[in-house]
């Protein structure tokens, strides 16, 4: 095992300025050298001064004739000239007295900085300077720029890895051989140094690529032995009754669309097997998961045995559970049905859970009040999670207990998935994609207004009010706290209530709002009784309620694509055109990833272009990929995904012993932890 040098043995580095280090997470030498750039300042070219031509430059050249001096009161400029064969330049430090000391005139420098005119004329403003004696650090190469905190630049973490990776070989190679060898990656020692300071950009892209290979294999590798670790448990096999089916479906207000039909197939057929089922069905707002659910329920329930939805908010469980209780009634198997949320009163709780235990209650819809240790399940078959990415493995731990065995999981999804992310964050999912809409469906109109314009949108909107239609209004996520973004919406609420729709009935929902009256808002907004509700990205999963075709969102710069798409799925679900307006903060003008939006109703397009933008996080906000967060790939470089995958099957394929290899066998198993159901 590699020794952990402690930050405090590298020269210059005090009990100060390791505990700065430690604020970064970097409590060791080794945590130090595995800090990776940020991105790079490219200073490897070094031009003669002759040929310079403003911006950023590098110079070799030798520097004369240093001075010092204040131009006025708490102003100070060093000048100096430096020097090649082919000419001079001058070099200008403000508020830098000590250069003229530390300059030793009449020696080579390297030298790195912004050539541009200082009073009329041309210069080097700032410079790095390092001798050329020493191998340069900071100048007249690729350099790393680190995210940097209070009192610890990129500077002085370039100077402690620089000494750092001198534990590098105490460092194996972590691969085998032969997929070194294969997938031509650089090893890794090597990689680790040029990721830091690399010779020239092809080195760096061999680093990173190198990197990145090692984070989407050790990813594939867990997902895919957890995904075989689950494969060797025991689930409930569920038949599958064709009549029943038939039955369900003929008393259907309308007709299943062909990808409903395909993934209630398969889905059919995972239930059949006695290994759990764990798949993900995606499919854009509004495609129609919730029948296929339950449908998939249906042969559970007649079989005895227990189905339980799970979702994030109260309000999509109190929906879920009447929509699901009017699928079945045709049936005569809608008594089967019950709902447990946290605001039920502890008399209805507990007449629920009674209803559990005894097995009376066969499809059981709540949140997490599902998970409570008074409720007993022992006959649950089936779990389906709503909105999945909103949940974390340990709340499936915690009913895969109450089971006593390993239930078939079945996820939806509305927030669609690129594949390839897919692929390296839920690898061990089986993916359905509900990859076309009901018919008929018109797509939503959406309109980016400047709040120069609010008076004249509110006036068209009234007209629409006036017609007797309702309209959402969503209002900025402020800071990703819960608190602010409730002032923020109560604010809104006012100002609507009270001056710009004040002859109309206005309504409020937010996170910090009593559940009883977040119920009472939503009964009130789906009977109609309000015209205006205000709300946070609370109404964001699932709510439906058809009335409803206005979808105004303020401060949209602050959303995700895929998010907004999300959000105007609400509206345009009945017969009548939907609009969403999203209303800029401020009258700059928005840039081209909001303008997607307008000619864009494909969520998958839209989630692939904020992937790229934005990275992952902009589509799931903060969940629990935390720690499966991809530091150097790109999840849009999709050959080095598709290589890594193919090496990680591979290494199964080959009977290879994980525990041969110390530091990938580390890695593995903590990534397998986020995500292993067992
Ligand atoms: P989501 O996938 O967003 O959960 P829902 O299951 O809520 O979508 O379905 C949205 C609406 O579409 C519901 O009103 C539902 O009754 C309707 N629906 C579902 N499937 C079909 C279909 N095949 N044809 C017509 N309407 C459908
Ligand atoms: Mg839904």
């Amino acid at each position: 095992m590699l020794q952990t040098t402690l930050l405090t043995d590298l020269k210059g580095v005090g009990p100060a300025q390791s505990q700065k280090f430690e604020s970064l997470g970097i409590r060791s030498v080794h945590e130090l050298i595995e800090y990776w750039p940020r991105r790079y300042d490219d200073y490897s070219l070094l031009t003669p001064i002759s040929a310079l031509k403003p911006g950023m430059v590098s110079i070799k050249a030798v520097i004369k004739q240093t001075k010092g001096r204040y131009v006025r009161r708490g102003m100070h400029l060093t000048e100096a000239v430096a020097s090649d064969d082919s000419g001079s330049v001058r070099l200008i430090w403000f508020n830098q007295p000590y250069r003229e000391k530390s300059i030793q005139t009449n020696k080579a420098y390297y030298l790195s900085a912004k050539y541009s005119l200082s009073h009329q004329r041309f210069c080097l403003i700032n410079p790095s300077i390092e001798l050329v004696s020493e191998i340069p650090l900071n100048v007249a190469r690729i350099i790393p720029i680190y995210r940097e905190t209070k009192g610890l630049n990129s500077r002085q973490i370039r100077a402690a890895v620089k000494q750092g990776l001198g534990i590098l070989d105490q460092i194996p190679e972590s691969l085998p051989k032969w997929l070194i060898n294969d997938y031509q990656l650089m090893p890794l020692a090597q990689a680790i140094r040029a990721i830091h300071f690399p010779k020239d950009s092809k080195k760096l892209s061999l680093a990173t690529k190198r990197l990145g290979f090692d984070e989407v294999f050790c990813l594939s590798l867990a997902s895919l032995l957890n995904k075989s670790d689950n494969q060797d448990q025991l689930s409930l096999s569920i038949q599958f009754k064709q009549e029943l089916a038939r039955n369900f479906v003929s008393h259907l207000p309308f007709k299943l669309t062909d990808a409903q039909r395909r993934i209630i197939w398969q889905i059919y057929q995972d239930l059949q097997k006695n290994q759990p089922m764990n798949r993900l069905v995606e499919g854009d707002v509004g495609s129609g998961k919730t029948v296929v659910a339950t449908m998939a329920a249906l042969m559970a329930i007649e079989q005895g045995y227990q189905v339980a939805l799970m979702t994030p908010t109260e309000l999509l469980a109190r929906q879920h559970a009447n929509t699901i209780f009017n699928l079945l009634k045709p049936l005569g198997m809608a008594k089967v049905v019950d709902l447990l949320v946290g605001s039920m009163k502890p008399a209805a709780k507990a007449k629920a859970r009674a209803a559990i235990a005894e097995a009376k209650a066969q499809f059981i819809i709540g949140t997490q009040a599902l998970l409570d240790e008074k409720v007993d399940m022992r006959r649950l078959a089936l779990v389906i999670i709503d909105e999945q990415h909103r949940f974390g493995v340990d709340q499936r731990k915690i009913l895969i207990r109450k089971a006593g065995h390993m239930p078939h999981f079945l996820s939806l999804s509305a927030t669609p998935i690129p594949r390839s992310l897919a692929l390296t964050l839920y690898g061990e999912l089986d993916i359905s994609v509900l990859d076309s809409k009901p018919p008929g469906r018109k797509a939503v109109i959406t309109e980016i207004v400047s709040p120069n314009s609010r008076q004249q949108l509110f006036k068209k909107i009234d007209q629409q009010l006036a017609a007797g239609r309702q309209m959402f209004v969503v209002c900025p996520l402020i800071n990703e706290s819960d608190k602010l973004t409730a002032a923020s919406a109560e604010k809104v609420y006012n100002q609507l209530k009270t001056k710009d729709f004040k002859h109309r009935r206005v309504g409020l929902l937010h996170g910090k709002l009593l559940a009883i009256d977040k119920n009472e808002t939503m009964r009130q907004f789906v009977n109609g009784e309000i015209d205006i509700l205000v709300s946070t990205t609370v109404i964001e999963v699932g709510v439906d309620v058809q009335n409803a075709t206005i979808m105004l969102i303020e401060g949209p710069e602050r959303f995700g694509l895929a998010q907004i798409h999300q959000l105007r799925g609400r509206v345009g679900r009945g017969r009548d055109q939907g609009y969403c307006y999203l209303v800029m903060s401020d009258s700059s003008q928005p840039n081209g990833r909001l303008r997607a939006l307008e000619s864009n109703n494909d969520g998958f397009a839209l989630a692939e272009l904020d992937l790229e933008l934005r990275g992952p996080g902009a589509i799931y906000g903060t969940m629990q990929h935390g720690q499966l967060d991809l530091r150097i790939a790109k999840l849009t470089d999709t050959k080095l995904i598709a290589e890594a995958r193919q090496a990680a099957d591979r290494f199964l394929e080959k009977k290879e012993n994980l525990l041969n290899y110390e530091q990938l066998n580390n890695r593995v198993s903590s990534l397998r932890a986020v995500t292993n159901l067992n």
